[in-house]
């Protein structure tokens, strides 16, 4: 079972295909699913195109909503399904390359698009049928004129049967005939809509035009109109219509009578209603999404002369931590808190709140004056996060940081003023975050961006910018090599060397560190296999191991054990000379699915570390049901013990985890020791193994072969 990525080809299809199997049964089509396949799969293409087009073309999009009504796709659930599918899942298959964020603002533009395409082609179709009603019950009217007494029977069945409302007024407006579809949409008798004179169904929403033209009809300019249009009905709801009245003549052309027809469209109104909020809100706050704060901050942006904007780009401290250790429902929780807090800090006109997603939300602000109101605002944000926030009886302190852009109207784009707010809430944070910071345009020039890395990443790995440094694993006990950990790195053209702090996490968001980590695995063991032949003999203190990191996105992805497995045939290295480390935090509520590769591959004698341990909170008595075999202490344990004498609570700790560990069958490494002493402490305590500066520092392969070669011979 290979992982081969398909082709970009193969990813439009598939996505055509999820599509029409979420539409399929709710289309009046005569085609069959495969054909009905076949009708998306150019729309699809389109939508496809316009997601990666460099400007956003919302034609594109409208078409697309208009061609599904040529589709068959009329049924207000065939649009709502196909928004639900182009949300989910035209990214996934269609995004391959670009920015996430981009893409996914860019997505919610075009199923905003979509649904006006498809509204308003619904409407055209809707008002064809009605006129091609109207000319016949006008053609079956004519006949009537001329008394002949089938066509007059004909009539009254079309006028009867319609499902369309029929009424027919005289000159002056007063009503002498309505249909069984008239009197159901307004909720009254024959009897009493017939004694209703039409001029008195004003409406607040009626469009400027609407008296003009009724005017112009009965005065005989006129042959029809068509307008949208609202009606109160007895009890006090309303009917909204499309409606055309049309001018009836007699045989000698004087205008005689007119004749409305309507369709109800109040269900569809509440739909499109539904359907621009929910493309413009977001679900879980209810706050204005990220499309929606585009569309405001581009207004505020081409505001005329005299006209500022502020903006402050919140992000929350340590938010990932409260998701990780309380679970994903309290880090819900505790954003729609937020939400209506920041909500109460932005209520002058001018102001709005929105969420840009996961932790990230931004206040903007808009006037003559925003240089003065824009600090305001952030104070008021700093102060609403200050009362704890009380979630399953715990009170969680939560702190934000906040990039804050203030400027005149008229000189950026919004790419241009997030991109800024973003750098500048980063400085904030790095600063120690639960702070705001001011935006510098010189200092964002210099700034290398996330999103500059993470465009940049998949073209890194084909280049091959990354590489490996290794850091030795030492045995306590006789100080001996055990082994090293593989560190990848990545030489950037223009910034130099990264830590993999700097684009792990954006790998593992865009995807990339499934490719990037089966790279990092794969050399690391064809370097564990040129240490073997080069020094592990029968004689020494056992092969040389090496230890890969593995990420969390890597754990969920189906070709984990396979790849493994291929990678260590091919070098003919075996399973036990490998660990892979996985956070704790990765394992946390881990169910028996996710656990499931870690465990085949355990079984196949491949040794499975739990990193970082001790920051996670995880549970002690978890790590039973976890198929790990080697515990590494985080680095705070050590440097704890820097001070010295160390404090005698945390060597207590340490000492109890330590033999915790062992009654469990786990070995313990610890990380991060920078002198004797700690190695010596944690010696006494008990570890097996370490790793840290004290030994040696990340460094290339060969340094590693020299150290333990000193080992073997000294
Ligand atoms: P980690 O797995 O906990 O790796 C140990 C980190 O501690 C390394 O940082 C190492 O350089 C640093 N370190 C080692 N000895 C000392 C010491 O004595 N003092 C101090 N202060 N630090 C020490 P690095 O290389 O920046 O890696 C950071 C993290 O990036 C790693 O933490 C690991 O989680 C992740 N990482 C590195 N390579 C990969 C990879 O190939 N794949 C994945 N998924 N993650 C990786
Ligand atoms: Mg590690
Ligand atoms: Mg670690």
């Amino acid at each position: 079972m290979s992982a081969e990525p398909d082709g970009p080809e193969d990813r439009l299809r598939r996505f055509a295909t999820i599509w029409s199997r979420a539409v399929f049964p709710v289309t009046s089509t005569s085609s069959t699913r495969p054909e009905f396949e076949e009708q998306l799969l150019p729309l699809a293409r389109r939508l496809s195109e316009a997601l990666r087009a460099r400007a956003f073309d919302q034609e594109e999009a409208r078409a697309v909503g208009a061609a599904l009504v040529g589709a068959h796709c009329t049924d207000p659930e065939a649009l709502s399904r196909t928004l639900d599918c182009v949300d989910a899942y035209l990214v996934l298959y269609c995004g391959q390359g670009g920015d996430p964020e981009h893409l996914r603002a860019r997505s919610a533009r075009l199923q905003h698009a979509m649904a006006a395409g498809f509204a308003q082609a619904l409407r055209e179709r809707t008002l064809a049928e009605q006129e091609a009603i109207a000319q016949a019950a006008l053609k079956a009217q004519g006949v009537v004129a001329q008394a002949l007494h089938a066509s007059e029977a004909r009539f009254r069945a079309v006028f009867e049967g319609a499902a369309i409302g029929i009424g027919i007024a005289d000159l002056d407006g007063n009503i002498l005939q309505v249909n069984g579809a008239l009197t159901r949409m307004f909720g009254m008798s024959d009897q009493q809509l017939r004694g209703r004179n039409a001029m008195e169904w004003t409406h607040p929403d009626d469009a400027p035009q609407t008296w003009r033209l009724y005017e112009e009809l009965v005065r005989g300019e006129r042959e029809h109109y068509h307008v949208e249009k609202a009606f109160y009905r007895p009890d006090g709801t309303v009917l909204w219509t499309n409606l055309t009245v049309s001018l009836l003549r007699d045989a000698d052309g004087t205008p005689r009578y007119q004749l409305a027809l309507m369709e109800d469209t109040t269900e569809r109104r509440l739909l499109n209603l539904r359907l621009r909020y929910e493309a413009t809100h977001d679900a879980l706050t209810g706050l204005p999404n990220r499309s929606f704060f585009f569309e405001r901050l581009e207004k505020a942006l081409a505001a005329g002369p005299g006209q500022r904007f502020g903006l402050c780009y919140l992000d929350l401290d340590g938010f990932k931590t409260v998701n990780d250790s309380l679970g994903h429902a309290a880090g819900d929780r505790l954003l729609v808190e937020v939400a209506d807090r920041l909500q109460a800090c932005a209520t002058a006109p001018g102001e709005m709140v929105a969420r840009l997603g996961g932790d990230e939300f931004v206040a903007l602000t808009t006037g003559p004056d925003t240089a003065h109101q824009v600090d305001e605002l952030a104070g008021r944000i700093m102060n609403a996060l200050l009362a704890p926030i009380s979630i399953d009886g715990r009170e969680l302190t939560v702190r934000g940081s906040i990039g804050i852009v203030e400027g005149p109207a008229g000189e950026r784009s919004p790419a241009e003023v997030l991109r800024s707010a973003d750098i500048t809430m980063y400085r904030a944070k790095s600063a120690g975050g639960n702070r705001f910071e001011l935006a510098d345009p010189e200092a964002d020039a210099r700034v290398i961006t996330r999103h500059g890395l993470t465009t940049a990443l998949p073209a890194a790995l084909e280049r091959g910018e990354f590489f490996i440094e290794y850091q030795p694993l030492v045995r306590l006990g006789d100080g001996t090599v055990r082994g090293a950990e593989a560190l990848v790195r990545w030489l950037h053209p223009q910034h130099g060397v990264l830590g993999p702090d700097r684009f792990i996490p954006l790998a593992e968001h865009t995807g990339l560190i499934v490719p990037l980590g089966r790279w990092v695995l794969e050399q690391s063991v064809r370097q564990a296999r040129e240490w073997r032949e080069r020094h592990g003999g029968p004689d020494a203190a056992g092969p040389l191991r090496i230890n890969v990191n593995l990420s969390p996105c890597q754990l969920n992805h189906p070709g984990l054990v396979q790849d493994t497995v291929d990678i260590l045939e091919r070098t003919g290295v075996a399973p036990d000379a490998l660990c892979l480390e996985v956070t704790e935090s990765a394992l946390i509520g881990a169910d028996d699915d996710l656990l499931k590769p870690l465990r085949r591959l355990a079984d196949m004698g491949v040794d499975i570390a739990l990193d970082d341990f001790g920051t996670g909170y995880s549970n002690l008595a978890n790590l039973r049901r976890l198929p790990v075999s080697v515990l590494k202490l985080d680095r705070s344990f050590t440097q704890s013990m820097q001070r010295f004498p160390a404090d005698p609570v945390d060597l207590k700790i340490v000492e109890g985890i330590v033999a915790l560990a062992h009654s469990l069958d786990l070995a313990v490494t610890v990380e991060g020791v920078e002198t004797g002493a700690q190695a010596e402490q944690l010696r006494i305590l008990g570890c097996d193994t370490a790793q840290g500066w004290y030994y040696a520092r990340p460094g290339p392969p060969e340094r590693l072969h020299q150290l333990a070669l000193v080992d073997a011979t000294g």
